[in-house]
């Protein structure tokens, strides 16, 4: 079906292609038949003209030579009859056998015959033909051909006779030329007709009609010289419905034209009408039209056959493909349910992605993020990474390049920083240490392994080493492991140093217990912290005494800070205590300084704030 449906355009164009060249050849052959053959046509009456003419001439000079009979011109101008008849009846004769020469007449200036040669006993009638009259009227030698009574076809020399210079009468001599007519038909291969219009006899005399009757009658015309007999066709040709036309008669093919006839006073008589048989051409024409269609049926058949073996041979590849291609689908999806098998087995989230398609999932991402299949998760997000919590502690979107992937950037990170953090479907926060495997194809296997307890964990034990018990605050050790962090975050001239002393704190010990001295630290550094920013580091350096690490531009709005400092504590209440104070020293940490180094400026600073009275501030840089 699918062969013979990509055929059948083929098919067709071939057909057509086959059509258009067959009607092709057919026409232009016809058309050069048909040419030929009407060629053939003009050249007959051509001849025939020329036939005439050479007829006429030769019959002038017979007429020239009786005019010069000085014996002759007398008896005629006696009117002896009788004698003249006896001079020319050997001539005529003669003329007769050897040119078909079937009138000779003799007659007088009036044109009354004094004799025809040719018909003894008639005479003295006028002469009313057509050359006759012209002859008479332009005193010339005038031939034509016209029609005789007897409805035969006949040329006619007419001469004025002049003796010494007076015209004395004329002599007309005639030849029928019917057997020309036929004579160059054989020759031609043609029928040819004379139709002759009925209407040029209507006033014939009687024998002339009982003639005309004895030829064939074809609707309003006589046909004379018919060789042959008259095909049915004729009555078309003659009334013009067919001009010229290939006709089948009598076991041939006939090309059928015609061309007008006229007498001597150009007159219309009708036609002459050819058959020029054609079967020869007609069979050598069909004969190359066979040979032509058998060549191009095979020439078509050639290519119908080359087309489907081409088509079958592309189907069998096709269908071998297709049955490869299927074998490897199914092979891939064997392997693709074993792999999603493998995938939710493991309690770990496992995902296949390039980082931009989500590919495969495994039924525990299904389960941590509430979705009941892949499809579901993915109207909702085109990503796992979409749900990665925004925390710098945490690998996220944020912290990937323009132009790259997550995965892309997860795969160039230590194992270590591969941490992200998500909110599982009750929206509980869930840490997941990050490992990935390239698959094919630049896709991965990426494995979300559940760090959140052992996190946990770790941070309670980084916040117990870094931070002081009792205060909340950082404790020294964070500051001896840090501070070399802290001064390559910050820029250099930039770090300020502030370190804050409670007034009189003993006070508060001996006059309120040592309990109430504890709760008054806790207090005191939770407003601390809260009049520092988040980025700026409390740290409990001993004791009743704190530094504070900030991040300023000038030593000026790092006084500022302090003396914000210096406020907040001032108007704080303190349980029992109710108000206590606190003095600052503040300084700069400069660049190629130690911190220890720094950190006796601000001591120096502060001891200096105390030495003033206490509850104030002094910066080191302002110290005289
Ligand atoms: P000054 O204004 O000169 O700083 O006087 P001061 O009394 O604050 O200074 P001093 O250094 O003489 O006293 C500090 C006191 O802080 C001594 C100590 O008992 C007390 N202290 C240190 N650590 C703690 C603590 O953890 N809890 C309590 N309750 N008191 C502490
Ligand atoms: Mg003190
Ligand atoms: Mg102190």
């Amino acid at each position: 079906m699918f062969r013979l449906h990509l055929n059948f355009p083929l098919l067709i164009a071939l057909f057509l292609a086959s059509l258009v060249t067959v009607i092709s050849v057919i026409y232009v052959q016809e058309n050069t038949i048909h040419t030929s053959k009407e060629n053939i046509s003009y050249q007959y009456a051509r001849f025939l003209n020329q036939k005439v003419k050479y007829d006429a001439d030769v019959l002038g000079e017979y007429i020239n030579f009786i005019q010069t009979d000085n014996d002759l011109a007398a008896q005629f101008q006696e009117g002896n009859k009788k004698e003249i008849f006896a001079s020319m009846e050997g001539l005529y004769k003669r003329l007769n056998r050897d040119i078909d020469v079937t009138h000779m007449y003799f007659i007088r200036t009036d044109g009354t015959v004094l004799l025809r040669v040719h018909d003894y006993n008639r005479d003295n009638d006028v002469i009313e033909r057509e050359t006759f009259k012209k002859a008479k009227e332009t005193q010339k030698l005038v031939h034509g051909l016209e029609f005789g009574l007897k409805m035969n076809y006949t040329l006619r020399v007419v001469k004025p006779w002049y003796v010494n210079g007076k015209l004395i009468g004329y002599i007309e001599v005639g030849k029928e030329i019917d057997k020309i007519i036929d004579e160059y038909a054989h020759l031609l291969g043609n029928n040819v007709y004379i139709a002759i219009k009925k209407d040029i006899y209507r006033d014939a005399p009687d024998f002339v009609q009982s003639n005309l009757k004895r030829n064939c009658l074809v609707d309003d015309y006589y046909i004379a010289y018919n060789t042959f007999a008259i095909p049915p066709q004729m009555g078309s040709i003659l009334n013009g419905s067919i001009e010229h036309q290939d006709i089948s008669f009598q076991n041939h093919e006939y090309y059928v034209s015609k061309i007008d006839f006229s007498d001597f006073s150009k007159k219309k008589l009708g036609y002459i009408v050819f058959f020029q048989d054609v079967s020869i051409e007609h069979n050598a024409m069909y004969s190359s039209v066979k040979a032509l269609i058998i060549m191009l049926i095979l020439i078509s058949s050639i290519f119908f056959i080359l087309g489907y073996k081409l088509i079958r041979r592309k189907e069998k590849n096709i269908n071998a493909l297709t049955s490869v291609l299927n074998e490897q689908k199914e092979e891939l999806f064997h392997a693709s349910q074993k792999l999603q098998k493998l995938f939710d087995l493991q309690k770990n989230i496992i995902i296949l992605t390039d980082g931009k398609k989500l590919n495969m999932a495994n039924q525990s991402m299904l389960d941590f993020f509430g979705f009941e299949d892949l499809g579901h998760f993915l109207q909702h997000y085109n990503c796992i990474c979409e749900r990665f919590i925004e925390d710098d502690t945490f690998f996220h979107l944020g912290k990937v390049p323009n132009g790259e992937n997550w995965v892309e950037t997860l795969n160039h990170l230590s194992p270590e920083n591969r941490i992200v953090a998500i909110y599982d479907k009750d929206n509980k926060t869930h840490v997941f240490s990050i490992s990935l495997n390239e698959f094919e194809d630049e896709r991965f296997v990426v494995a979300f392994a559940d760090i959140s307890n052992t996190m946990r964990d770790q941070i309670k034990l980084i916040q117990k080493v870094t931070h002081d018990k009792l205060t909340g605050a950082f404790n020294r050790e964070f500051l001896d492991n840090s501070i070399h962090d802290i001064i390559r975050e910050i820029e250099p001239n930039h770090l300020g140093v502030i370190m804050c002393d409670i007034d009189y704190f003993k006070r508060v010990n001996d006059t309120f217990g040592h309990n109430r001295g504890d709760e008054v630290l806790k207090e005191f550094a939770a407003t601390v912290q809260k009049s520092i920013r988040n980025e700026d580091y409390l740290i409990r350096w001993g004791g009743e005494e704190f530094i504070v690490l900030v991040k300023v531009d000038t030593i000026e709005s790092l006084q500022i800070i302090a003396e914000h400092i210096r406020t907040a504590v001032q108007n704080t209440y303190f349980e029992e205590v109710e108000k206590i104070t606190a003095s600052l020293g503040v300084t700069l940490f400069q660049e190629n300084e130690t911190i220890l180094a720094c950190i006796a400026k601000a001591d120096k600073a502060l001891y200096t704030a105390k030495a003033n009275g206490r509850n104030q501030i002094q910066v080191y840089e302002f110290l005289e």
